[in-house]
């Protein structure tokens, strides 16, 4: 597969087009943003873990019966996945309270939910990506209904999947963000990432943070942080 010009270059990622029109190259970046671009820096080897642990998840989901959009890793830091069209909701799944839940229901953190909860936020940078019910985002057209169960459904099951197998490895799975998209014929697939950008990860027993709050919060050993994720998660 031929890599070919550039599409787009997010935050953390770029996107090439390939010599085959349903297939994307993505490039993961070291580059690290907070608070919707507010705080900027960068992370060495982050590109690299995000990419091995975004793909090592993937292919965990897939196995279990989630449709990603994972097609080949190609490189450390490249990989290949099938074009979709993103549907604009961020899919928060908590299992623990943290981060905006804890501030805007202004609770401690560390809660452990009976049950995980779900949300989704409009992706509206020039907004700053608010908070939105489902029927909001019917209304404006931003999924279908049908679209939203489907999601909603396939976003529990990954909590399910990535629950299990993070307590494998002695982490908590605090929350995390997913992102959908349709491939041509409509089809609704897990797209985008999953890794310590995307995630809260708890060491279960000493509660240490390892994931981009080290980042976000000033904590300091962050490249320790995704170096341990990544280690534990290839130990599996
Ligand atoms: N998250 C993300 N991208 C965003 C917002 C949140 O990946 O633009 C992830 C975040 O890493 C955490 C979860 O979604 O694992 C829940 O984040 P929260 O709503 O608590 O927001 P935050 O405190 O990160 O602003």
């Amino acid at each position: 597969m031929e890599k070919r010009e550039l599409l787009y270059e997010g935050k953390a990622k770029k996107v090439f087009a390939t010599d085959d029109e349903n297939v994307l190259l993505v490039d993961y970046k070291d580059d690290a943003t907070a608070f919707n671009g507010l705080k900027k820096g960068t992370i060495a080897g982050k590109g690299e873990i995000n990419n091995r642990v975004t793909n090592f998840m993937m292919k965990l989901l897939e196995k279990e019966g989630v449709k990603t959009h994972y097609v080949e890793e190609l490189s450390n830091r490249e990989t290949l996945v099938k074009r979709v069209s993103i549907v604009p909701l961020e899919v928060i799944i908590r299992n623990i309270s943290a981060g905006s839940f804890a501030k805007r229901y202004g609770t401690e953190e560390g809660i452990v939910f009976d049950e995980p909860t779900i949300e989704f936020s409009y992706k509206n940078d020039d907004l700053g990506d608010p908070l939105i019910n489902a029927y909001h985002a019917i209304a404006l057209k931003l999924a279908t209904k049908e679209e939203i169960e489907k999601i909603k459904a396939m976003a529990f099951k990954v909590n399910d999947v990535m629950k299990e197998f993070f307590a494998g490895i002695g982490i908590d799975l605090v929350d995390f963000k997913l992102e959908f998209g349709r491939l041509s014929d409509g089809e609704i697939v897990l797209a985008d990432e999953i890794s310590p950008d995307t995630c809260r990860f708890w060491d279960s027993k000493t509660h240490e943070k390892l994931d981009k709050d080290r980042f976000r919060r000033d904590l300091g050993n962050v490249e320790d942080a995704y170096n341990e994720m990544m280690k534990r998660i290839f130990s599996k």
